[in-house]
């Protein structure tokens, strides 16, 4: 479980996130959406201890980051895969998070094939990658240390409709074994198919969370839409 409580983030006096609040649940996949600068990526990059908050905290199983011992392994991230480690293959990307957490090369393999980007795609360089792929190997990098919590930024970006059932496969498989998901997104039509909760923020503010079926059902009666907007 991995608990946000009252962030705020500004940057100089541009609040990006304003008092935000949530929980996300293990063996629940979380949708995070809300328009372009609405401050998901600040937020998950606090989440995913990039940034400081500026006020607030972020726990893991009830323990504030500051008494955890390694959280960087309890946290796997994913943010703009597109700018990644152009230069590189992507079995360099990921040996490299291997070696940096301690893991044998075996794990290196397993996670490409979880995520179907076969040996000689691996041998490639990232720039020559779709984003579909570049997502692939973010999400394989994210998974690699086998951590309790996934933040992905906007995980579906590039993905086709086949990928974002892949995707949905793969998220569902690793939250039915336990584990805390929360993905962003501006779409709900990509949120909608994968979350099990959703939290929708517009300008720095939580402007509605709940089970996804409660939030779908605004969203017919038209307050969801108006809420996003
Ligand atoms: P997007 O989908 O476009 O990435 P977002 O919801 O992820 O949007 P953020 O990237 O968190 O939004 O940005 C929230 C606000 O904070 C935006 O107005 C952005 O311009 C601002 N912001 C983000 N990072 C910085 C920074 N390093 N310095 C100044 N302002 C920033």
């Amino acid at each position: 479980m991995i608990e946000v409580i009252g962030l705020t983030k500004s940057y100089g006096g541009f609040l990006a996130v304003d008092d935000v609040s949530f929980t996300c649940q293990p063996g629940r996949v979380t949708g995070f959406l809300g328009p372009n600068g609405a401050g998901k990526t600040t937020t998950m990059r606090v989440m995913a201890g990039l940034t400081p908050a500026t006020r607030g905290k972020i726990t893991i199983g009830g323990l504030a980051y500051r008494d955890i011992p390694n959280p960087g392994r309890h946290v796997g991230v994913l943010l703009d895969a597109s700018a990644q480690h152009a230069g590189r293959t992507g079995r360099e990307v990921l040996m490299i998070g291997a070696k940096t957490m301690g893991l044998p090369e075996s794990r290196v393999d397993e996670m490409l094939a979880l995520v179907s980007l076969t040996p000689t795609e691996a041998k490639r360089r990232v720039r020559n990658y779709s984003l579909g792929m570049r997502q692939r190997l973010g999400i394989a990098h994210a998974l690699l240390g086998d951590p309790s919590v996934l933040v992905l930024d906007e995980p579906a970006n590039g993905l086709d409709p086949a990928g974002i059932r892949w995707m949905r496969d793969l998220l569902k498989q690793y939250a039915d074994r336990g584990g805390t998901v929360l993905l962003s997104s501006h779409l709900l039509n990509e949120v909608e198919l994968i979350a099990d909760e959703m939290i929708l923020i517009g300008r720095g503010k939580i402007v509605a969370q709940g089970d996804k079926k409660s939030l779908l059902a605004e969203r017919d009666g038209g307050t969801l839409v108006t809420a996003v907007d």
